[in-house]
């Protein structure tokens, strides 16, 4: 396995991978630490995954497309998901707008066989795990505290305010690491993306 880093040496404790393995996949980790690119990369060298596409209320980005990035969808309509128990997991992100997982995608993918990949926030891991014991929780980490900070504010995409918040946030996700799987660490997307497609049964 590759080297954990700084994030060895005692700052948090080891995770204890459960026995068995599961076709759920959850894939969280910190603001920045690459979860998206790692899971396109993932969905694109094994087609055969389903990348579960969440619902939101956040609006879309330039370049999003509905129905392949997210569903975005009103507050209304997010309630509705919600109240019919459409969703697995649902949460408010970065104390923003809501995201949640379809239920229906990812049973039929897995009935007949598919593995699925989530990549979701901490709250929404700790929520399929209480619904889904045996799925497989993975932590993606950045290879240092430094370059965690480095990547967001080289996106660019979110102010000095909000980078700040999200900060606190990773701060808060990086202590909850030992409650995972696995760890992975997003050094390079090709091999941290292989490294967590092998998780899978
Ligand atoms: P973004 O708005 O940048 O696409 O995503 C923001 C955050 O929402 C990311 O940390 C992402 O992992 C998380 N997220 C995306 N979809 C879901 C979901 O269905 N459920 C939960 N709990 N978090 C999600």
């Amino acid at each position: 396995r590759h080297a954990l880093g700084d994030w060895l040496g005692g700052r948090f404790p080891e995770p204890t991978p459960r026995i068995g393995r599961s076709r759920l996949l959850v894939l969280a980790g910190p603001t920045a630490v690459g979860k998206g690119t790692v899971a396109a990369q993932i969905q694109q060298a094994h087609p055969e995954i389903l990348l579960s596409v969440s619902a939101t209320t956040r609006p879309p980005r330039p370049g999003e497309v509905d129905g392949t990035h997210y569903f975005f969808v009103d507050d209304a309509a997010f309630d509705r998901m919600v109240a019919d128990g459409e969703l697995l997991e649902h949460a408010t992100v970065h104390n923003k707008y809501r995201y949640g997982t379809p239920r229906a995608p990812i049973e039929e993918a897995l009935r007949s066989g598919r593995t699925v990949l989530l990549e979701i926030d901490l709250q929404g891991a700790r929520q399929v795990r209480e619904a889904e014991p045996s799925a497989t929780l993975v932590f993606l980490l950045p290879p240092s505290w430094d370059e965690l900070v480095h990547r967001l504010v080289g996106r660019g995409t979110e102010d000095a305010e909000e980078r700040a918040r999200r900060l606190r946030t990773a701060k808060g996700e990086l202590a909850a690491q030992a409650e995972f799987d696995y760890r992975v660490v997003n050094d390079d997307v090709a091999r941290a993306a292989a490294e967590v497609a092998a998780l899978a049964r």
